[in-house]
C-alpha cells in the first residue's frame, strides 16, 4: 500500500525532493576541482561500486533473515523475496515508491559530499555517484523486468550502463543464486568468477551463520 503510512510518506517525498538537487550541486561542486580524465574514472568506479553495493544487499536479504525478522523483516527481506515469486509486480510502483526509501538514507550523506566536495573532490565525486547508483537501483532493476521501456531506457541498456533483461534473467533462474547485483551488473562477471557470494557463505557457516533463503520457486 503506497499510502498507508502518511508520515513515511510525507519523509519519502521530502527526501527524494533534496536529494537530486543536492546531488547535481555536490557532483558540480567536486567536478571543478577535478581533470576530466580523473573525473571520468571517478564516475566508473563510483558506479561499479554503487553495482558491487546493490548486488551485496541483494544478497544479503535473499539469503539471511525472514520476512519475520523486527524492523527489516517486512521493509527489506520481503519485496526481495517476493519480487522471486511475482517479478512483474515491481512494474506496479511509482517512482517515489521505488526511490523515497533509499532517498531518506541517502540525502544526509549527499549533504556531507556536498560539505567537502572543495577540500576532496575525488571522494566527494565517488560519494556522490555511489549514493546515485544507490537511490536508482530499483529503477534500474525495474527498467530490467519492465515490457514497455522508453527509448532513452533501451539505449542505456543497449549500451550497458544500466541492468539489461538478458543479464538480470540469470538471477532469476535456477539456482537463484547468482547475479545479484542489480543497477549495471558490470560487477557480476567479476564476482561470478570469484566465487565471491558462495566463499562468503561459507566463511559465515564457519562463524555458525546459516542461510535461512527460501526455497526457489
Ligand atoms: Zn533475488
Ligand atoms: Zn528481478
Amino acid at each position: 500500500m503506497e499510502h498507508a503510512r502518511p508520515i513515511h510518506h510525507g519523509f519519502e517525498l521530502a527526501a527524494t525532493w533534496l536529494f537530486f538537487p543536492l546531488f547535481l550541486l555536490a557532483a558540480y561542486s567536486a567536478f571543478q576541482g577535478l581533470s576530466l580524465f580523473l573525473a571520468i574514472i571517478v564516475l566508473v568506479v563510483g558506479w561499479m561500486v554503487g553495482d558491487f553495493l546493490s548486488g551485496m544487499v541483494h544478497w544479503l536479504f535473499d539469503t539471511y533473515f525472514s520476512e519475520k525478522t523486527p524492523i527489516i523483516g517486512q521493509s527489506f527481506v520481503r519485496p526481495f523475496r517476493e519480487h522471486h515469486s511475482d517479478q512483474n509486480e515491481i512494474c506496479s510502483h511509482g517512482f517515489i515508491t521505488m526511490v523515497g526509501n533509499t532517498c531518506i538514507a541517502a540525502t544526509p550523506l549527499i549533504i556531507i559530499s556536498l560539505l567537502y566536495a572543495d577540500d576532496n573532490p575525488v571522494l566527494s565525486l565517488l560519494s556522490s555517484f555511489v549514493l546515485l547508483s544507490s537511490v536508482l537501483t530499483n529503477m534500474m532493476h525495474r527498467f530490467a523486468h519492465q515490457a514497455k521501456r522508453s527509448v532513452v531506457v533501451r539505449s542505456l541498456q543497449k549500451l550497458h550502463l544500466i541492468l539489461t533483461p538478458e543479464h538480470h534473467s540469470k538471477h532469476h533462474s535456477r539456482p537463484y543464486t547468482s547475479h545479484y547485483c542489480i543497477t549495471t551488473g558490470w560487477m557480476n562477471p567479476i564476482l561470478e568468477r570469484l566465487d565471491f557470494f558462495p566463499r562468503l557463505e561459507q566463511l559465515l557457516i564457519h562463524i555458525g551463520i546459516h542461510p535461512t533463503r527460501d526455497d526457489p520457486k
